[in-house]
């Protein structure tokens, strides 16, 4: 067992940190606060080659893997400066393009996405479907002429407005006529401006700086050459994702536990209202402690994780349970944070209960901690089915 990271992967770690220092975290919340894309900061991260860390270098990434992806995560959201857009779009959407793309696909959208002149979100979730994405009503119906028809609804879809491009989850087979439900399934590398899309900003109560939109499509026609991977068999793909989303959320939650464990520390070595400092009290230290140590141990199984992903290797359980532990240790650690910075902790000077929102936010998304437990319960364990 080797727990030593490399020197590249020490220099990503380094690398997110100055760059949150360059940028200053003040930037992130102000993009927040204005539900503005932090598009500085996001295009010296595609200048520096670290949007495309995942894609091959044959068409403009770094032709690194999760780890790194993680690690460079982790180190921003240390800083308080977490980016939804480096997963839903740099990791999900372009590693999936550069692992199941055809090779003009590659060519097309890779580089200027690598490159950070265009943006990709991933739309999957609906209305009507929600957790059930074998449910998706959203139809692309296959023409004559070989085009399809694109009909539906999808929600909350991370930076889709100011996004060029949407891997977006159709079926082209309705559940009630396929014989498994993951039949039927068909993903597209959609345009997000196109004939017959219509977009809205969903307001959310969390200060991130991603906007989130609900998208209609009213008879949006989409091509052959749209297709990614093949028509019907969109599931195989699709599993592709979960992974990686699963260890990013464990990544951004060990990052941002830290970064709120540290300002508490901060805060509670010198803030004084009796005799001596607050962080003296072990009222305040216990759950610091306790909260201290479910995030190392949830960063522990994230790098787990992420080294068997790399390695081809199967890592649904250790990616759930990243997710899982990473966001329930992540909110108690914004919670003890919380506590020491009393009053002072629900200020925007602070910021800390903005952050209480945003590590909150991770026991719901990508898929909620409920789904993780039945995964865990069901795949890893042998428990029966519950829904
Ligand atoms: C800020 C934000 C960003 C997002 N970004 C994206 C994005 O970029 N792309 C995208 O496609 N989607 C995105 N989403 C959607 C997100 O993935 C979904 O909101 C989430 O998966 C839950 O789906 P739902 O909201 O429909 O909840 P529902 O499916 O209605 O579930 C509600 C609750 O019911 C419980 N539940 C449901 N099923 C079960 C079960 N079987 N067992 C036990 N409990 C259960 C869970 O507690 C769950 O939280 C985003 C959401 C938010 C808020």
């Amino acid at each position: 067992m080797d727990f030593t990271l490399s020197d590249e992967q020490k220099m990503i770690f380094e690398y997110g940190r100055n760059l949150a220092a360059d940028f200053g975290r003040d930037y992130w919340v102000k993009c927040a606060e204005q539900a503005r894309f932090p598009t500085e900061m996001y295009r010296k991260v595609a200048a520096d080659g670290f949007v495309g860390v995942m894609v091959p270098e044959a068409y403009g990434g770094a032709g690194l893997g999760m780890t790194e992806m993680a690690l460079f995560n982790e180190s921003l959201a240390e800083q308080g400066m977490p980016l939804l857009s480096l997963v839903v779009g740099a990791t999900m959407g372009l590693s999936l393009i550069a692992s199941f793309g055809t090779e003009a696909q590659k060519k097309q959208y890779l580089p200027p996405a690598c490159a950070g002149e265009t943006r990709f979100c991933f739309a999957i979730t609906e209305p009507d479907a929600g957790t059930n994405s074998m449910r998706i009503a959203t139809i692309a119906k296959p023409q004559a002429d070989g085009t399809f028809r694109l009909n539906g609804t999808k929600v909350y879809i991370t930076d889709a407005g100011e996004s060029d491009y949407m891997v977006l989850v159709t079926r082209t087979t309705p559940l009630a006529e396929v014989k498994r439900k993951t039949d039927g399934f068909t993903l597209f590398i959609g345009p997000t401006k196109a004939k017959g899309i219509e977009m809205h900003p969903i307001p959310v109560g969390v200060k991130i700086p991603e906007t989130q939109y609900q998208i209609f499509f009213d008879n949006v026609e989409l091509t052959r050459d749209q297709v990614l991977g093949e028509v019907d068999r969109g599931f195989d793909i699709l599993f592709h994702t979960l992974n990686p989303e699963r260890i990013l959320v464990g990544a951004i939650c060990a990052g941002l536990g830290r970064h709120v464990l540290t300002r508490a520390v901060d805060y509670a070595n010198e803030r004084t209202v009796f005799k001596g400092p607050i962080g003296a009290y072990q009222a305040l230290q216990h759950p610091l402690a306790r909260a201290k140590t479910d995030i190392e141990l949830a960063a522990l199984m994230t790098y787990k994780a992420a080294w068997l992903f790399d390695r081809g290797e199967q890592c649904g359980p250790e990616s759930n349970m990243a997710k899982l532990a990473g966001s329930e240790a992540c909110i108690r650690a914004t919670d003890a944070a919380l506590q020491c910075f009393g009053g002072n902790g629900f200020t925007k000077e602070y910021g800390i209960f903005d952050l209480f929102g945003v590590a909150r936010l991770m026991r719901t998304i990508p898929f909620n901690n409920e789904m993780i437990h039945n995964y865990i319960a069901e795949h890893v364990m042998g428990l029966p089915r519950s829904y």
